[in-house]
């Protein structure tokens, strides 16, 4: 059976106590692999690792750093293939969509090289008395925490810049969906990363994050995952003054108004609604319609989603693949028979499915759309991260706005209309982090990235991730 190892110091290694934790395959339900399950002494071997790279990669020739950072997208892209099998079977999302999401992993170890290229300082004159200029300087070792749902995708959105502003790394992946970050190790020693650079040290959240995170001498934290374990980070790294970045939860709204061209509306609602079994943190889980065509949108919206198939992730005909978990599986449908409760009726879906042949023992949930329920019910309000949307009418632009605004969240908002000053006007009055207007997922990767509320703290992205990854420093010259 593969054992997924620690890569600390540019060596694969067991966890010092040599502990293992069982890797399954969601779409079978079987154990494929063995993580190591690390602790606190693995961490401190990572940091150690990383700080005796750091002076070295700190003053390392920009070209130099982009080569290299720019050769292991290289390599990611002349691997695709074996790592959107790879991620397919550890996550369980479609293959055809895994290769989507590693070709993003090679665009962030490229956006990121040719960032570090062009990364300026900025300097303050004021004429006859005095100049200032600002130095961002490196951190250190840092630390980038990243979860389950777009694994190798979000992992390097961290680590990329991250290592580009000549900082060393000590990162943990989910648990859940080790083995494409498993894998990278490798091909940042072919590409020529010097070791201890990047170390990648598994195991379980509360062990090695825990670690991570209330490691002395790590002094930044990048993490994405779940609000509550945002906030439990926070409440570590604080009062340790770490620089943070939480990208969390949402329950993003994604509202259809009447002007809309509804086709297209209806066919990105689909995708926004259920792309990767609707565990992306960006999909639009409460669809709020106009009442005016709340029918016609819903008989198209069901007809469309009755067209998806679920199964098997490596079939490219299967639209929908397996929940990543056991524990998440039951989690979902544990919100289904809550909204059940809550009065909700199910127009499609609500049910686990059994996969054929091998897949019979997958974790597999139909796509379920859900109506009639109040805006402010626990359905409504609460991050459910799964193939499970409610539709909710409603009479005015205000109401769409209060409703939109009425949960603790604010990440990404989809907003379909033909009106231009409608769709300004609304955007503007969103508590969210990202607006789409008559789009969904349309990433360009300079913008600024994250959320509002309980969504998050801080932005990735462009200038603001090599920002967050540098300490600026004010020279003053007085003249
Ligand atoms: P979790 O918060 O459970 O886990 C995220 C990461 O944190 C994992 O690597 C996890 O390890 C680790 N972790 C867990 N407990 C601790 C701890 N005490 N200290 C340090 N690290 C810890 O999130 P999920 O993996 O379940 O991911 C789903 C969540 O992520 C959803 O809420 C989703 O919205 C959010 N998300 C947000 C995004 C954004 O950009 N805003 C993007 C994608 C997802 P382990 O898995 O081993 O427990």
């Amino acid at each position: 059976m593969i054992k997924i190892q620690n890569f600390i110091d540019g060596v694969y290694k067991d966890a010092v106590e040599n502990n293992w934790l069982d890797n399954y395959n969601p779409a079978n339900g079987t154990v494929y692999s063995m993580i190591a399950d690390s602790d606190d002494k693995d961490v401190e071997l990572a940091y150690q690792a990383a700080n005796k790279a750091y002076p070295n990669w700190k003053v390392s020739h920009l070209e130099d750093r982009f080569k290299i950072l720019n050769r292991i997208a290289e390599l990611i892209d002349l691997n695709n293939d074996a790592l959107a099998e790879a991620e397919s079977i550890d996550q369980g999302k479609p293959k055809w969509l895994a290769k989507n999401e590693i070709k993003r992993a090679a665009q962030n170890f490229r956006f990121f090289a040719t960032a570090a290229m062009q990364f300026s300082n900025e300097s303050h004159h004021n004429e006859g008395f005095s100049i200032n200029y600002t130095l961002r300087q490196s951190i250190g070792v840092v630390g980038c925490i990243s979860p389950w749902n777009l694994p190798l995708y979000l992992f390097t959105w961290k680590i990329a810049p991250a290592l580009a502003t000549g900082n060393c790394v000590v990162a943990k992946p989910s648990e859940i969906t080790p083995m494409t970050a498993f894998l990278l190790g490798k091909i940042c020693n072919e590409a020529g990363l010097p070791t201890g650079v990047l170390n990648i040290v598994h195991g379980l959240g509360p062990k090695v994050g825990n670690a991570l995170v209330s490691h002395p001498k790590i002094k930044a934290i990048s993490f994405t995952g779940g609000t509550a374990t945002g906030k439990h980070i926070a409440s570590i790294a604080a009062p340790m003054f770490k620089k943070l970045s939480l990208e969390l939860g949402g329950k993003n709204p994604n509202i259809i108004f009447a002007s809309c061209d509804l086709q297209k509306a209806v066919k990105t609602s689909v995708e926004s609604s259920f792309l990767n079994q609707g565990e992306i943190c960006l999909c639009g889980s409460r669809i709020l319609i106009e009442k005016s065509i709340y029918n016609q949108f819903k008989i198209a919206f069901i007809e469309e989603v009755k067209k998806l198939k679920i199964g098997n992730p490596l079939n490219d005909e299967n639209r929908m693949g397996a929940i990543v978990s056991k524990m998440h599986f039951d989690k979902v449908l544990s919100y289904i028979e809550l909204a059940k409760q809550e009065g909700g009726e199910i127009l499609l879906g609500g049910e686990s499915i059994k996969g054929n042949g091998d897949n019979a023992n997958g974790w597999f949930i139909q796509p379920t759309i859900i109506e009639n329920l109040s805006h402010e019910c626990r359905t409504n309000q609460e991050e459910i991260f799964g193939p499970v949307v409610t539709l909710t009418p409603f009479d005015t632009e205000d109401e769409a706005v209060m409703i939109s605004n009425s949960t603790p969240y604010g990440l990404a908002c989809s907003l379909w209309t033909n009106d231009l000053t409608q769709a300004h006007r609304v955007a503007e009055r969103l508590e969210s982090g990202i607006i789409w207007i008559n789009c969904w997922l349309v990433r360009d990767l300079r913008t600024p990235f994250g959320g509002v509320k309980q969504s998050g703290v801080g932005r990735e992205g462009g200038w603001e991730a090599m920002r967050f990854f540098t300490e600026a420093k004010n020279v003053c010259v007085k003249l």
